[in-house]
């Protein structure tokens, strides 16, 4: 019996080592990762550059708390704010974490002006923001909230771009909307462009803030910093965290200064939070995704694997339904079970991960070279033949 929880359907393989866009079993077998451990490396396994900003600070130091001034978390603070729409930002260790901050950010917002009954926030039906008790609660997604006694309340679950349901779900007691740009774990769900600018102005029409949980979508996975640049708009408060520590454990919620003022000394706080060596790999993170010419390539590779991956929907419609997604966010549609697909894939050993919808997502590290998106495509072909002629 294993000594683990046995909360996760774990494959048996384990891997023990990676290198860029490879992982390899102790039996030294490489399988290409397009999953990324859930768009988290975003640079790949082993990125020099990482690599050497985690062990330099390793060697000088590991953490101090934030009774203390910590210079990495006000550089990469400094760093996520001249890039963004944020004025300022909290550090903590996970996408939940920082939508915990941010939704209790958007409650004391109200609260420190004296509207403490504005505390409910507006959610979308199959959105995911975490396994807390709160998050699992703005999800709204019933496996995640059976047996966990009453959710936690203040969230109210409205039907993914219906403007209307928005609407009308709004009382005296709403404080803010929260709403993933692109619907990670739900099945990349897309939204129109649109009805993010019409949430900002339905936001600001009733004085509510909005959020955006970027946690899988930021950090250029998109192919722009932020996915919300897309929409050509701004939230208040933003979850970031995957692709911010390629693979070391960070979070944060981003906010503008007016979001932000409710959250003083002593109200909020973490002890791992902004540790320096979440901060050092974090700034190691965007010097590469900062650096001029990374989002154009990350755009360019993108275009070129979702035409691939045209081209397999064409030739197999009885497996593959629907390509959607942006940038290097993609998601297969099935026809048949997605376990299936995942699990022929497997066998080639081209990884994928499970979404919602019946959907297999693809999601490679963003440093993935065309090289690798042929070679992908190639397996992918040969999983889809195989499923394709089983059918027959
Ligand atoms: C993964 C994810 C989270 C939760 O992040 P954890 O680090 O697992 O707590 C929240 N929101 C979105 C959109 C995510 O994809």
């Amino acid at each position: 019996m294993s000594a683990l929880v046995p909360t996760y359907a774990r494959a048996t393989l384990a891997f023990v080592k990676g290198q860029g866009v490879y992982l390899e079993t102790a039996e030294g077998e490489k399988y290409l990762d397009f999953g990324a451990g859930v768009a988290v490396a975003s640079l790949g396994h082993a990125h020099p550059a990482l690599v050497g900003a985690l062990c330099d600070q390793a060697r000088t130091l590991w953490h101090t708390s934030n009774l203390y001034s910590i210079p990495g978390q006000e550089r990469l603070g400094g760093r996520l704010c001249d890039a963004t729409f944020a004025d300022q930002v909290f550090f903590a260790n996970s996408g939940a974490e920082a939508m915990e901050c941010a939704i209790k950010m958007a409650r004391k917002y109200h609260a420190a002006q004296g509207a403490g009954e504005r505390y409910r926030i507006i959610t979308f039906e199959g959105a995911f923001h975490g396994r807390t008790l709160a998050t699992i609660s703005a999800g709204g997604k019933a496996e995640h909230l059976e047996g966990f006694g009453p959710p936690v309340d203040g969230f109210d679950h409205v039907p993914l771009g219906d403007l209307d349901a928005v609407r009308g779900a709004i009382s005296g007691e709403t404080a803010a909307i929260a709403i993933e740009p692109l619907l990670g774990e739900g099945g990349i769900l897309t939204v129109p462009w649109k009805f993010l600018r019409d949430l900002r102005a339905l936001a600001d029409e009733n004085g509510l803030l909005l959020i955006f949980d970027e946690v899988q979508t930021g950090i250029a996975r998109t192919g722009k910093l932020f996915a919300y640049e897309w929409a050509g708009m701004t939230p208040d408060i933003m979850a970031v965290a995957k692709g911010l520590g390629g693979g070391f454990p960070v979070g944060a919620c981003l906010a503008t200064k007016e979001a932000a003022q409710g959250l003083t000394a002593g109200t909020h706080g973490s002890t791992f939070g902004g540790n320096p060596l979440a901060m050092a790999v974090g700034n190691a993170v965007l010097d590469v995704v900062l650096a001029p010419g990374f989002l154009p390539r990350v755009q360019d590779t993108a275009v070129a694997l979702k035409q691939k991956l045209a081209g397999l929907r064409d030739e197999f419609p009885d497996v593959i339904e629907e390509v959607r997604g942006e940038g290097l966010m993609v998601g297969l549609k099935c026809a048949v079970p997605s376990q299936q697909l995942i699990e022929a894939l497997f066998e080639e050993r081209l990884l994928t991960v499970p979404a919602g919808d019946n959907v297999v997502r693809l999601l490679p590290p963003l440093i993935v070279e065309p090289e690798h998106i042929g070679v992908a495509c190639d397996r992918l072909h040969a999983a889809c033949g195989r499923i394709s002629a089983s059918l027959k």
